[in-house]
């Protein structure tokens, strides 16, 4: 609650200062620049939304994603430039108020009447799940330590415990194509006189995810198992779902929720059940769980990425949101041993 509170009082000292450098900025745009070689300056919390933008936007586009490279995007919050960044921005995207529940706040203390906003998770039906319940148990070891982020923990928790909705939308790829629609729809309104080029560009991007999606049905539809343990936080829920797969994580819908005993005594019987040959960690996250698995059922580990966030390495060397989801294909196919041969 204090962190929502100062966060509050920043903005409020911020939206003074903000105000007046876009009336600076803007006025001095206008004389300096003509309408043609203006970018479009958009802001995104999560990379696949980035990605996006810059594949729909092409030259026309400046991207900017908020998360520092390797962070952690569940319990990330703005600092005082992002909030700047934001409110001089063209487009901002944020994936819902269940993933950034500050954004609300955020936007209430800006000018925000020049601002287009896509709430990502509009543009999609939301799927409700038992699986994400996280396990909210408290741990009063070191709660004088870490009471601010224990608190937090334990707030991120009762939010998506409360609605059962599990955030991670754009790992089932025709919500990925529904967001690429409304990013191209808020650039035309910026420039109009581009339209053709947004509206080409996405749909090719779009067509690409088609492609991308019909590699999953082909490359998972023979596998010795469909099961898929996980040693990270609920992210797969949506991608398991289109691709008939069975996904069990260690953890509820934030990487913040803790892993009880229980948690990883149901992934290990599992694990042995199945006579599976890998368990699969979380990429930029702790591989510790799926370690601890594989050790105790004498398996192997995989790498599988959500892609809520990349690597500072990654982001240099222009990884994609498509490379990302192929190469997770092809752990995928590799650790539940699908019978698929490139033709
Ligand atoms: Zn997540």
């Amino acid at each position: 609650m204090k962190k929502i509170i100062s966060i509050i009082i920043l903005v409020a000292t911020l939206t003074l200062v903000g105000y007046v450098l876009i009336k600076f900025s803007k006025k001095e745009e206008s004389s300096t620049q003509t309408q043609n070689n203006q970018k479009i300056t958009v802001v995104t919390t999560l990379f696949p939304f980035y990605d996006f933008a810059k594949n729909i936007g092409g030259d026309k586009v400046e991207v900017s994603l908020l998360l520092p490279p390797g962070a952690e995007p569940h319990s990330f919050e703005p600092r005082p430039t992002d909030i700047l960044q934001i409110s001089s921005a063209d487009v901002f995207i944020y994936t819902g108020d269940l993933m950034e529940p500050w954004v609300d706040d955020l936007l209430q203390g800006i000018d925000s009447r020049d601002l287009i906003i896509i709430d990502a998770s509009q543009e999609v039906d939301l799927v409700k799940t038992e699986h994400g319940h996280g396990h909210a148990h408290h741990d009063h070891e070191n709660e004088d330590a870490h009471e601010s982020d224990h608190e937090k923990t334990l707030e991120l928790n009762n939010h998506y415990q409360e609605s059962h909705l599990d955030p991670h939308f754009w790992l089932d790829f025709s919500n990925a194509q529904a967001v690429v629609k409304s990013i191209a729809r808020a650039l035309k309104n910026v420039q109009p006189e581009n339209q053709e080029l947004f509206e080409n560009n996405a749909e090719r991007y779009n067509l690409a995810l088609s492609n991308l999606d019909q590699k999953y049905h082909q490359q998972l539809a023979n596998c010795s198992t469909r099961k898929i343990i996980y040693g990270g936080h609920y992210a797969f829920g949506y991608l398991a779902h289109r691709y008939n797969l069975d996904y069990i994580a260690a953890q509820g819908f934030s990487p913040n929720s803790e892993i009880t005993a229980q948690n990883l005594a149901e992934l290990t019987e599992q694990t042995n059940q199945e006579k599976l040959n890998y368990v699969f960690y979380e990429e930029l996250e702790n591989s510790k769980i799926a370690e601890i698995i594989a050790k105790e059922t004498n398996t192997e580990t995989l790498p599988l990425s959500s892609a809520h966030n990349v690597s500072k390495k990654d982001l240099n060397e222009n990884v994609s949101f498509i490379s990302i989801m192929e190469k997770n294909l092809t752990n995928l196919t590799k650790g539940l041993n699908c019978n698929f041969k490139h033709e």
